[in-house]
């Protein structure tokens, strides 16, 4: 299934698809299922999703977000 048109984090849960988010400051790499990005960021786009994120590392929004296909 093509993970093409999931455009918010209720698309994730629809497709059953998890998130990635990478910091491009420091490299760090974390993963969430899509129950766990609905829980921390609500039903929002993922662009909001991207804009929110704050890298537990380092505490910088510099994130770069990425759809992980169905496991
Ligand atoms: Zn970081």
């Amino acid at each position: 299934m093509s993970t093409k048109h999931v455009r918010t984090t209720g698309d994730l849960v629809r497709f059953r698809a998890a998130l990635r988010i990478d910091c491009r400051g420091c490299g760090a790499t974390r993963t969430l299922n899509c129950a766990e990005a609905m829980s921390a960021f609500g039903s929002a786009p993922l662009h909001h999703v991207q804009a929110r994120s704050k890298c537990a590392r380092c505490g910088k929004k510099q994130a770069t977000i990425s759809v992980l296909p169905p496991l």
